[in-house]
């Protein structure tokens, strides 16, 4: 039986008088890589934002190790061991691969308090290279980040956000807009970083997901369509029906 980490309790979410989430409850386990998948507009994003702190939900409750987190800021759920990825955008491109971690690593430090303050600078150089070592990126920690590849600069800000040494890592379509071969690469990192940490994972590439995931969550307009494990997303006809009429 293995340890519940974050536990999601009639979770919906409004804007303005549309509907994006309703009634969503799940509970993911301690170890698990669990993906969230569905077509685009089904509320992936919305929900992953409510489940990382960014997004407030309308109604339900969020638990972290049966401690709630509603109403908390974001950077509580940093404190209490969530962390997410932000898009590339986030990353400097006129810093080194190993300063951009590090600038995280600081900013953790100082406005959310992570490390009690005591880390010193030396320390957050250390913290960001093993960060960058997890990622397979430290090898090109002293180029700039605006000269790396595309699928290096998602590594880079999956760095970004190993920093605070998460249990929970949480990510937005890591494969976003590569190829074949970028897709492999980031696939095997997911699978190494899910040997030492929980993984929750939103995508909307269906085949990809059900060879990575222990679990996989479908949801279609707002609502939890299905929830299994791979082998009964694949064949389950409800899930087939959304994928096929999409
Ligand atoms: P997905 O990530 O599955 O593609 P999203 O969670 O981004 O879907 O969006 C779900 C629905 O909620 C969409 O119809 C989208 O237009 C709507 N939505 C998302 N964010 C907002 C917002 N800030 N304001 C209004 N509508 C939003
Ligand atoms: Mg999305």
């Amino acid at each position: 039986m293995s340890t519940e980490l974050l536990r999601a309790d009639g979770i919906g979410r409004r804007f303005g008088g549309f509907v994006a989430l309703e009634g969503i409850s799940v509970a993911f386990a301690a170890g698990e890589l669990t993906s969230i998948i569905g077509p685009n507009g089904a509320g992936k994003s919305t929900f992953f934002n409510i489940l990382s702190g960014t997004l407030s939900p309308s109604s339900g409750t969020l638990r972290f190790k049966g401690r709630e987190l509603n109403g908390l800021p974001q950077h509580r759920f940093v404190h209490q061991g969530i962390s997410r990825s932000y898009q590339i955008t986030n990353i400097f491109p006129d810093l080194s691969v190993h300063e951009n971690v590090r600038v995280a690593a600081q900013a953790m430090r100082v406005s959310y308090d992570i490390w009690r303050k005591r880390a010193d600078l030396v320390e957050l150089s250390e913290r960001a290279d093993a960060a960058l070592t997890s990622v397979g990126l430290i090898g090109k920690r002293g180029e700039l980040a605006k000269f790396l590849a595309h699928g290096q600069q998602r590594a880079l800000e999956i760095a970004i956000a190993l920093v605070s040494e998460p249990e929970l890592l949480l990510l937005d379509e890591p494969t976003a807009g590569m190829g074949p071969e970028e897709t492999k690469e980031m696939v095997a990192l997911l699978e190494r970083l899910a040997e030492r940490r929980t993984v929750l994972l939103v995508e909307h590439k269906m085949k990809m997901v059900l060879g990575l995931s222990q679990r996989v969550l479908v949801l279609h307009h707002g609502r939890l369509l299905a929830d299994g494990k791979p082998e009964d997303i694949r064949s389950n006809p409800d899930v087939r029906r959304v994928y096929l009429g999409q």
